[in-house]
């Protein structure tokens, strides 16, 4: 694996800077950080924390 690049772990996305979420602890870049929270929270946990529901 040569993961050294800075890569959304969530879009799997290379990004210029990435954020660790809280929950899951993974690196995610701006595009996936949740729109609904100010905190450091991915956008797939929140949608697992049923804040945001698509349906
Ligand atoms: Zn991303
Ligand atoms: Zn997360």
């Amino acid at each position: 694996m040569s993961t050294k690049k800075k890569t959304c772990q969530v879009c799997g996305k290379k990004a210029a800077s990435l954020t660790e979420c809280k929950s899951c602890g993974r690196s995610y870049c701006s595009k996936c950080q949740s729109p609904s929270t100010k905190q450091n929270f991915c956008k797939e946990c929140v949608a697992m924390e049923g804040v945001v529901s698509k349906s």
